[in-house]
């Protein structure tokens, strides 16, 4: 019997409690529970990239200049709300995001 070909998990995990995101191969791991790597919160997903930068596509069109890259740019970062990674982000890169 031949076993059926692995598919990649494409999934997109992200904070509830928290602006983290990132494949779902770098989740952490909380009581068997999929969990936020940095500060071990619970996340949530979708089903892949494309639709998550999609969403965000259509939020920066809906009057929120600078949102995608702002966005990639918190791929992997763990900040407690969005008015902290925004202050990151207008740090590192000098883009301030309204
Ligand atoms: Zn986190």
């Amino acid at each position: 019997m031949k076993l059926a070909p692995k598919t990649a998990d494409r999934r997109i995990p992200y904070g509830l409690h928290c602006t983290w995101w990132d494949s779902i191969d770098k989740v952490g791991s909380r009581d068997g529970l999929p969990v936020c790597p940095h500060c071990r919160n619970v996340l949530l997903e979708v089903d892949s990239l494309e639709q998550w930068l999609a969403s965000a596509r259509r939020y920066e069109a809906d009057g929120h200049p600078g949102y995608v890259a702002f966005l990639e740019w918190q791929r992997g970062r763990c900040f407690p709300n969005f008015d902290a990674a925004k202050a990151a982000y207008a740090a590192a890169t000098g883009i301030t995001i309204p």
